[in-house]
C-alpha cells in the first residue's frame, strides 16, 4: 500500500482534469478518506490559471511518474497513452470519467464511474448530491469552471441535460454569473502570446493509436482564428517535427473559435487524406474550415476513426 493515493487527470491537463482532481480530493476527504492527494501531469494552462487565481488557490503538484504499486485514482481519462508514466504497474483504485473506453485494463477490481456527460465534474456534482454532502463555494467554482470549459459554455454538442442542471445549480451556490465569468475564463485560455509554436501544438494534444494508425489531434481555443493563422508557417514546421518524432500518419490542429463555434483545421502528414475523407472536404494550403465543429471528442475523433 502506498502512503498516499494520487488523483490525477490526463497529460496536457485541461481545466476539467485539474478541477476534477481537486474536487475528488475534497469529496474523498468528506467521505473520511484522508490520504488522497490531487496531482497534475503537466503545466497549468491559462484558462485553468484563471480559475485558480479566482479562488486564490495553488495548483496541485506536478507528478512526473509513479512507482510500481502506487495507488491512484484517475479522473477525466482512462487511456494509458494519456496517463502518467508507470501507469501500467500502478494500482488503479478507481476511475471517474466521461470518455470512451478503448485502452484500459486492470489486474484487480476497481471503482469505475463512467457517464456520457459533457464533463467529469458533472459526475462529481451528482456524487455530492447522491452522498448528501453540502457543496461549498470553492468546489462549486471548480466544478462550474470545468463544465464551462468542457462544454464551451454549454454550446458544444457534448453538452447533456445533466451538465445544464449542474451548471445552473453550481452558479447559484457560487453566486456567479456564468456567462460573464465563463467568457472571461475562456478568453483567458485564448491568450497564446507567450507560448512558442511548439508549446502551442502540445498545449491540448491527444495522441491516438487505432488500427495501426497513429495520429494527434491538438486543439487551441481562439477569439480570432486569423490571429492564430498568422503563425501558420511556424506552426506547420513544429507539426512536421512532431510527425517525424512520433512517427505519425497524420497531425490535426484544430483552431476553435469559441465565440462563433467553428474550427479551422491545419492537417499534415502522409495520410492527411483521412481527414479529407472524414470531413468530405479538400485541404487547401493544408487547411480546411469546419463549420460548427468544436468538439474533438464527438465531432472529430469518431469521424476520423471511421475513415481510417
Ligand atoms: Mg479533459
Ligand atoms: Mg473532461
Ligand atoms: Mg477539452
Amino acid at each position: 500500500m502506498s502512503e498516499k493515493v494520487y488523483i490525477f487527470g490526463h497529460k496536457n491537463p485541461d481545466t476539467d482534469s485539474i478541477c476534477s482532481s481537486l474536487v475528488e480530493e475534497i469529496l474523498d476527504k468528506k467521505n473520511g478518506w484522508k490520504d488522497v492527494e490531487a496531482k497534475r501531469l503537466g503545466k497549468i494552462n491559462k484558462e485553468t490559471q484563471y480559475v485558480l487565481d479566482y479562488l486564490g488557490i495553488e495548483p496541485p503538484e506536478l507528478l512526473e511518474k509513479v512507482e510500481e504499486n502506487q495507488e491512484v485514482l484517475l479522473v477525466d481519462h482512462n487511456d494509458f497513452a494519456e496517463s502518467v508514466e508507470g501507469i501500467e504497474k500502478a494500482k488503479i483504485l478507481g476511475v471517474t470519467d466521461h470518455h470512451k473506453i478503448g485502452n484500459f485494463r486492470t489486474v484487480e477490481p476497481l471503482y469505475y464511474t463512467a457517464k456520457p456527460y459533457g464533463c467529469t465534474c458533472t459526475i462529481f456534482y451528482e456524487e455530492f448530491k447522491r452522498l448528501g454532502h453540502k457543496i461549498e463555494k470553492k468546489e462549486a467554482v471548480l466544478m462550474l469552471s470545468a463544465i464551462i470549459s468542457d462544454t464551451l459554455l454549454l454550446k458544444s454538442p457534448t453538452t447533456t441535460e445533466h451538465d445544464r442542471v449542474a451548471l445552473e445549480e453550481l452558479s447559484k451556490i457560487a453566486n456567479i454569473d456564468v456567462n460573464t465569468y465563463g467568457l472571461e475564463m475562456l478568453k483567458a485560455g485564448t491568450d497564446l502570446s507567450d507560448f512558442s509554436e511548439k508549446e502551442l501544438i502540445n498545449l491540448d494534444a491527444k495522441l491516438k493509436i487505432t488500427d495501426n494508425f497513429k495520429y494527434i489531434v491538438a486543439q487551441v481555443n481562439a477569439v480570432s482564428i486569423d490571429d492564430v493563422l498568422k503563425r501558420k508557417e511556424k506552426l506547420e514546421e513544429e507539426i512536421l517535427k512532431s510527425i517525424k518524432e512520433n512517427e505519425l500518419d497524420m497531425f490535426v490542429l484544430l483552431i476553435t473559435d469559441i465565440l462563433n463555434s467553428n474550427s479551422e483545421a491545419i492537417v499534415l502528414g502522409n495520410r492527411s487524406d483521412v481527414a479529407e475523407k472524414a470531413f468530405g472536404k479538400n485541404l487547401e494550403n493544408n487547411r480546411m474550415f469546419l463549420e460548427g465543429v468544436v468538439s474533438r471528442k464527438k465531432q472529430v475523433v469518431p469521424v476520423i476513426e471511421k475513415n481510417i
